[in-house]
């Protein structure tokens, strides 16, 4: 009866996490004066994503894995994240977590919460044989200068343009790429970015808000497609 097609685009940190994992990871195991500068410099634009995450890894010290991992095992995700889950498979809505931070601690934390079949694209972390931390950016692209994994082509590559996309996500990293969504959830920093560009969004605190207001959406007779969201997709064909 509802044949709409829905794809969820989700943030990880500080969206699916309850604090941003890869900010706590960098301000406990770095130099913290030199981090603060860093993230400063990302938010002003004066520096791109990638190049923060470089420099961030540069500020931390050799780092005892045993400790960093204790670290992340005690990262906590919002308590609705599963239910949304389930939801999600239930309704067959294909669901994908879009990361600015690092497969590292990402995988760890889905492997210890059970939800480690879910799709992730992020950045890549290793700890090196003389336990430095190592970046890599698969998914680099010069167009997308404040998420060093590009968040808009995963978008693109995973969606039709008859799918209802959805995104939803909290922080500096999704402001370029929700504008190429049909709904954006947001809170924080994306919350008053949307205000700020008279972007269409929800407001959610977790993802019970979410799932409510998606349930709104599927069961929707007529649902249409945001026309803006469709001319940025149009521009990346055209430019690309
Ligand atoms: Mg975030």
């Amino acid at each position: 009866m509802f044949n709409k097609v829905f794809k969820i685009f989700a943030d990880f940190d500080g969206t699916i996490t309850t604090q941003d994992v890869g900010e706590s990871i960098f301000r406990r195991f770095g130099k913290k004066d030199l981090i603060d500068v860093i993230i400063s410099d990302l938010l002003n634009d004066k520096i791109s994503a990638k190049e923060s995450w470089e420099m961030m890894c540069r500020a931390v010290d050799p780092v005892d894995k045993k400790t960093l991992d204790d670290f992340i095992n005690n990262m906590e995700i919002d308590p609705t994240f599963r239910l949304f889950v389930d939801y999600c498979s239930a309704n067959g809505m294909e669901l994908f977590v879009l990361s600015d931070g690092f497969d590292y601690y990402i995988n760890k934390i889905f492997e210890k919460e059970n939800l480690s079949h879910i799709k992730v694209y992020s950045n890549r972390l290793s700890v090196s044989s003389s336990s430095r931390l190592v970046p890599s950016f698969p998914y680099l692209d010069a167009n997308c200068l404040s998420s060093a994994n590009c968040k808009r082509n995963h978008i693109i590559s995973n969606s039709s343009e008859q799918d209802f996309t959805v995104f939803i996500g909290d922080g500096n990293s999704d402001k370029y790429t929700c504008q190429f969504c049909d709904f954006i959830f947001a809170k924080d920093d994306l919350l008053k970015f949307c205000e700020a560009e008279r972007i269409t969004y929800f407001p959610f605190k977790n993802f019970n808000d979410v799932k409510l207001k998606l349930e709104q959406l599927r069961v929707k007779k007529r649902l249409k497609k945001r026309h803006q969201a469709n001319m940025k997709r149009r521009e990346v064909y055209i430019c690309e």
